[in-house]
C-alpha cells in the first residue's frame, strides 16, 4: 500500500461539509442543522462519544475573505466510566465551535501552518475541530458527580491501588470525610 503514489483524495464522511452551496460572496451564510454519525470514537478512555453514535450539528457557516467561519454547537451522547467507582453511564455532552477554515494560500502569513485549519477544495472536515473541542471539554477523570449524579452510581467502590484487602476496599471512616471533601478535586490517588 505504501508504494502507491500519493494522490489527493477529497475527504468524505458524515462530518465533512460540502460548502459549495454556500457560494463565495462575502458574508454569505449557510445553516447546517443535521445529525451525523461519528466516524471514529471521539474522546478518551474514560469518556468518549462512541463510533457510530449520533451527533447533532447546529452550525452556521459564514464566508469571509480568507475562508469560512464555522460557529454554533455540536451535541451528542458520551459514554462515561466514573474514575471513582468505575460505574458506566451515558451523558449528554456538547461543545460550542468558533473555527476558521482558511482557503489554502489565504491563511494569514504569520500563522503557523499547523495552527490553521484548511478547506480541502470545497470540503470542510469538522472532525479534527470536534476532536480538539471535545478533548478540551472532557475531564481526564470524570466522576458520577461531575455529571449530575448525587453520589456514585456504583455502590461497590473498588479499592484504590495500593490499599491492602484488609479493609475490604472501604474507605476508612476516619478518612471518609476527607475523601468527600477532596473527592471533587479529582480522583487521582497519591503515589500513583
Ligand atoms: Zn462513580
Amino acid at each position: 500500500m505504501s508504494t502507491k503514489p500519493r494522490t489527493h483524495r477529497f475527504p468524505s464522511g458524515p462530518l465533512v461539509l460540502d460548502t459549495r452551496s454556500l457560494g463565495r460572496n462575502p458574508s454569505a451564510t449557510m445553516e447546517v442543522r443535521r445529525g451525523a454519525a461519528v466516524p471514529t470514537t471521539i474522546g478518551v478512555e474514560m469518556i468518549a462519544i462512541p463510533e457510530g453514535s449520533e451527533l447533532d450539528l447546529d452550525l452556521t457557516l459564514t464566508f469571509v475573505d480568507e475562508g469560512i467561519l464555522v460557529t454554533g454547537s455540536v451535541t451528542g451522547s458520551a459514554r462515561v466510566e466514573c474514575a471513582r467507582c468505575l460505574g458506566e453511564f451515558r451523558t449528554d455532552v456538547g461543545v460550542d465551535l468558533t473555527e476558521m477554515y482558511a482557503i489554502e494560500g489565504k491563511a494569514a502569513a504569520d500563522a503557523e501552518e499547523d495552527e490553521v485549519r484548511l478547506l480541502d477544495g470545497d470540503m470542510l472536515d469538522l472532525e479534527p475541530a470536534l476532536i480538539d473541542a471535545f478533548g478540551l471539554e472532557f475531564p481526564l477523570s470524570p466522576t458520577c458527580t461531575d455529571y449530575g449524579h448525587e453520589t456514585c452510581i456504583n455502590p461497590d467502590i473498588p479499592a484504590p491501588d495500593g490499599v491492602s484487602g484488609d479493609e475490604e476496599g472501604r474507605i476508612d471512616p476516619r478518612w471518609a470525610g476527607l475523601a468527600d471533601k477532596f473527592g471533587s478535586l479529582g480522583s487521582d490517588e497519591e503515589g500513583k
